[in-house]
């Protein structure tokens, strides 16, 4: 499992491919994962003390990890991440131009 909260990724296939945004949090059993304006379903609301109005909102709901690439920044695009050890951390890195990707 290459991918953890706070990462940037790039969505591969569906609805929101090529686009990108932050891992707002991986699931249990860290299969699925919900980013950041990606695969937004719309919620109806009933009215509740926190939401007085109820209404309909925009969220995200959780997508495949397989269908997400770690992005690298320097590449501008979804890479594929090595894993290294650098003095006693781990640290993943873009395979192709070795930039580090961790945040
Ligand atoms: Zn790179």
């Amino acid at each position: 499992m290459n991918i953890r909260r706070n990462d940037n990724v790039v969505v591969l296939r569906g609805r929101d491919r090529g686009k990108q945004g932050k891992i707002l949090q991986v699931l249990a059993g860290g299969e699925r994962a919900v980013v950041e304006g990606v695969n937004l379903v719309t919620k109806h609301l009933k009215k509740s003390q926190d939401n007085p109005k109820g209404g309909i909102i925009k969220k995200e709901a959780a997508i495949a990890v397989s269908n997400l690439m770690v992005f690298c920044a320097q590449c501008k695009k979804g890479v594929r991440v090595k894993r290294s050890l650098e003095g006693g951390t781990r640290v993943r890195k873009c395979k192709r131009c070795g930039q580090s990707v961790e945040v």
